[in-house]
């Protein structure tokens, strides 16, 4: 019989390093191989179950249509509804959309929530669109989803350029077309529409969760800990403060244009104020200023990418200074990145268990939903620090057990929660 698997990893040989559905694949196929998967378990959960394309037209604000191309992957269901976030970006494309869709799937399984892995982006620059015309985009984008979401189908949220408001014009429009509200349709909403408290910060706070963990490998506390975090957004910006707030001394930041260090730590509440009013961070004074590229580079403990993909390559990844990488973004270091980070010894949390916090308050928000009945912010936070922290340590134990790298571990253990439930359900085929 044909191997599959062997056919899929001469595919990739010599891949296009920033391909993100190449470097989630290549892992798969790694992590597929030492867990001895099936090839009929192997050829289903490497490719995502839909893949929806739509083409959404809205009036613009000059009275004229434009038609934009938007996605819908659905990669498994075999735990749950797929579950995952809606990205706005002119250079979105489907690879990465399949790729995320991916990575949400491990990502669930990883921090044991029953939620497959789902993910959505729309071809467009909403920083030139005005705010009737995101709407526009997002409702009818909804109206075209329709029959795909639902609390029990795929349930989508805030990923880069989207936020609780996008989320709340899903929610209405998709309630508008059953007739009733539907709360539990997506999460990342409003707390007033049935949000969860503590949602907006869970990723940047989960990501310290994991670096509270890490930290102890190295007898370090958070006062003898330096920083650096690329991105300011909601799990850059928001990470940074929460870590700021905790004692660590954040040294560097960045926004998309470019970042700030100072060796003796930032004013992160200050930073922030200053970003929101100018809208930039140059000319931040009492900083260093510093491009994203070498922002990367500079001596920390912790760096933590909260931007995009493809930021630790084959390129810059022997010049890291830190001893700790937390993945704040999804996908932002390349497989052949990782072994040159494995070679220098640096400790990696892997995006899929590092991000997770997200998608685990996600779910409680979900849950709250659909009991109608709302947790206090301390109760929220209270069990994502206790699923962050367990799966932070299952992860650990796993990589020790089967002496890999924390990546791989984490790919194995999701690979292998999903792959025993899917043979459990077994393969409608
Ligand atoms: P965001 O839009 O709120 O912020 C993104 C930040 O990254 C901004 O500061 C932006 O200026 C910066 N940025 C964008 N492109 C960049 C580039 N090419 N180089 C340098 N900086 C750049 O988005 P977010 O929600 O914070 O998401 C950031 C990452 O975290 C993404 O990879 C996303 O998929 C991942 N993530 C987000 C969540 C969430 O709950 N929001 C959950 C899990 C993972």
């Amino acid at each position: 019989m044909a191997n599959p698997m062997a056919d899929e990893v001469r595919r990739f040989k010599g891949s296009d390093e920033k391909n993100p559905f190449e470097a989630m694949s290549e892992r798969f196929d790694r992590a597929a191989q030492l867990l001895g998967l099936d090839a009929d378990l192997y050829a289903v959960m490497r490719v995502p179950s839909r893949e929806i394309k739509v083409y959404v037209p809205v009036r613009m604000d000059t009275g004229h249509i434009q038609v934009f191309e938007g996605f819908r992957v659905q990669h498994n269901f075999a735990r749950g509804p797929a579950k995952g976030g809606i990205r706005y970006a002119p250079d979105v494309n489907i690879d990465e959309v399949k790729a995320l869709s991916a990575w949400m799937t491990w990502k669930c399984a990883v921090v044991n929530v029953p939620f497959g892995g789902g993910k959505g982006g729309i071809i467009c620059n909403p920083q030139q669109m005005s705010e009737g015309e995101l709407e526009r985009l997002t409702r009818r984008y909804t109206a075209e989803l329709i029959d795909f979401i639902g609390p029990d189908k795929d349930v989508p949220a805030p990923d880069m350029n989207t936020n609780e408001q996008t989320m709340a014009w899903i929610m209405d429009t998709y309630s508008m077309h059953a007739r009733h509200t539907v709360t539990a349709v997506v999460t990342g909403k409003p707390v007033a529409l049935g949000g969860s408290l503590g949602r907006r910060e869970a990723t940047g706070r989960g990501v310290m969760f994991c670096v509270n963990e890490a930290i102890k490998r190295y007898d370090l506390t958070p006062e003898k800990t330096s920083v650096v975090v690329q991105g300011s957004g909601n799990v850059g910006g928001i990470g940074a403060l929460l870590m700021h707030e905790h004692g660590y001394k954040v040294v560097g930041i960045s926004d998309i244009g470019s970042g700030i260090y100072n060796p003796a730590g930032l004013d992160i509440p200050n930073v922030l104020e200053y970003l929101k009013k100018n809208r930039t961070l140059e000319a931040y004074p009492g900083a260093d200023a510093v491009s994203n590229k070498d922002l990367l580079e500079l001596p920390c403990d912790v760096l933590t990418p909260c931007a995009t993909e493809n930021q630790i390559t084959s390129e810059n990844a022997d010049r890291l200074k830190c001893k700790i990488l937390a993945e704040g973004a999804n996908g932002p270091t390349t497989p052949k990145a990782d072994k040159i980070l494995h070679e220098k010894g640096i400790f990696v949390i892997p995006d899929i268990l590092a991000n997770a916090g997200g998608v685990t308050v996600s779910y409680f928000e979900w849950v709250q939903d659909r009991m109608g009945y709302f947790w206090p912010e301390a109760q929220v936070n209270a069990r994502l620090e206790e699923k962050m922290v367990a799966s932070f340590s299952e992860l650990s134990h796993y990589a020790g057990k089967h002496d890999v790298d924390t990546r791989t571990a984490a790919y194995m253990l999701a690979i292998d929660r999903v792959a025993f439930d899917t043979r459990m359900r077994g393969i409608y085929a």
